[in-house]
């Protein structure tokens, strides 16, 4: 890093104190970005990254809600505003009791790169609040989301802010919100949330756009090494959202996933999940793996507390994709998958690598896909989601479909020519920051000083 960035990182450092993720994000990035900088002064002169790492509008308020005992319950409730030179903001509401403003604020620097290699019309920002969904009845997450959108709905519009799911918030609590947000502002806004219902403005894909878009690109990046997915056995972390349809995409082309994990634990079935029974277990009954262990028997070995990567000591492991939550894979899981011969790791996770993993892993000259760019497959349904609402329009799977994998292997190609024009070939990470940071630096330019 050039010292004009070095000093520019800590006063961005300075400035957010006690927010480490933010910093972590923005470090990330940061080490990326000297060459394109010295290439293109006209970004210094702009004050374009002083500018970038400053959220537009930063909102935090109270989310009052009462319990099914009658009780009242507090809860705090952000939304980060970080980028709009290319389109409305854009970006998830995660609820889950360790969200804080950074990270909130990480997610939403992430969210500007990410949109950014879309390729769409789309901003950068992310929300959320330190709600547990967990153990509540839905009239409790009902009242949550109501009291949530209360306030949030001032701050959005199709063409202003435009929220979807993330960790704990999904099908269930997007309908609650748009409901709210239908009923406070006597308007049928489709556009406003994304993730929606099929019967009631969403798209289709939308739920698997993510998992589905995450192996999409490890599978183009495969390639670039004469690899599939055709025989590989696959390690995926977390059974969310994420990592349910990166299984089943696995699984369409040829793969074996082998295990998937929670925060209570890991369940491991050496011949491949049942990922209709996991589905079941997770998407209907809102369990938890022991209990998918349970009901698979004998096939599936329940380790409590297990460390996920540590299966590639024991067994033979081509991918990794972590898919749960922010630094879940770290420097010694980094080394136990090095080591034992994983061709690549594919964050569908935000930042579920350290920045030792990454470190450890590209040395070792494992194949690393960042977040920014294999995770985007969300977003970018998200915005064919709006494209839909605003021609009053539904697509096929099968269409919509195409245009992800369309989306997702330009996303690949962008982030692998802008290494190799840069000098770093089969740096994912050098060139998914430098390709999103243009696009949206050179729109900030276009735009003045605001
Ligand atoms: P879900 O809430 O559907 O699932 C999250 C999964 O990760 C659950 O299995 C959860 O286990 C596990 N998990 C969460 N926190 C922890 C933790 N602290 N330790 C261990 N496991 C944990 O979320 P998603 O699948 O939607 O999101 C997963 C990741 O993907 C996040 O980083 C998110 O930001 C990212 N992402 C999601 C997108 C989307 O479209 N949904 C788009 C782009 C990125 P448990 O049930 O035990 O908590």
């Amino acid at each position: 890093m050039t010292t004009d960035l070095t000093t520019l990182l800590d006063d961005v450092l300075r400035r957010n104190a006690g927010e480490p993720e933010f910093h972590q994000a923005a470090r990330e990035v940061f080490d990326s970005l000297g060459p394109v900088i010295a290439r293109n002064p006209r970004y210094a002169e702009a004050a374009v990254l002083e500018r970038l790492c400053e959220p537009e509008r930063q909102i935090i308020f109270r989310v009052p809600w009462t319990d099914d005992a009658g009780r009242v319950q507090i809860n705090r409730g952000f939304r980060v505003e970080f980028n709009s030179a290319l389109g409305p903001f854009k970006g998830g509401l995660r609820f889950h009791p360790t969200v804080t403003l950074g990270t909130v604020k990480f997610l939403g620097f992430e969210q500007i790169f990410k949109n950014a290699l879309t390729g769409l019309p789309i901003g950068g920002g992310k929300g959320g609040s330190d709600f547990d969904p967990k153990g509540k009845s839905d009239a409790e997450v009902m009242r949550f989301c109501q009291s949530f959108m209360t306030e949030l709905y001032r701050h959005l519009g199709e063409y202003t802010d435009v929220p979807a799911g993330d960790i704990g918030v999904g099908g269930r609590e997007i309908g609650y919100l748009f409901g709210q947000y239908k009923r406070i502002t006597n308007r049928y806004e489709s556009g406003v949330l994304t993730g929606k219902g099929i019967g009631w403005g969403g798209s289709l894909v939308r739920t698997e756009a993510t998992g589905f878009g995450a192996v999409v690109f490890a599978d183009r990046m495969l390639s670039t090494r004469g690899r599939s997915f055709d025989g590989a056995r696959v390690l995926v972390s977390g059974s969310g959202n994420v990592a349910i349809y990166a299984i089943q995409k696995v699984q369409q082309l040829g793969g074996t996933v082998v295990a998937c994990s929670d925060s209570s634990g890991v369940v491991y079935d050496r011949d491949g999940l049942d990922l209709d029974l996991l589905r079941e277990i997770k998407e209907q009954r809102r369990g938890r793996l022991s209990d998918y262990a349970d009901a698979r028997g004998t096939a599936s070995d329940y380790r409590a507390g297990g460390d996920i990567w540590a299966l590639a000591a024991e067994t033979t492991i081509d991918v990794a994709i972590p898919c749960a939550t922010q630094n879940e894979l770290g420097g010694d899981a980094a080394r136990t998958l090095a080591s034992n011969g994983v061709a690549a790791v594919v964050e569908g996770a935000n930042m579920p690598c350290t920045p030792e993993a990454v470190k450890v892993l590209t040395a070792a000259g494992v194949l690393f896909a960042p977040g920014k760019a294999a995770n985007a497959g969300g977003v970018a349904t998200s915005a064919l989601e709006m494209q839909q609402n605003a021609s009053r329009d539904a697509w096929s799977f099968d269409y919509a479909e195409s245009r992800l994998a369309e989306i997702m292997v330009g996303i690949h190609d962008r982030c692998a020519e802008t290494a190799d024009e840069y000098g770093a070939p089969g740096d994912y990470v050098l060139g998914a920051n430098i390709a999103g940071f243009t696009r949206v630096a050179d729109a900030m330019i276009a735009m003045g000083v605001i």
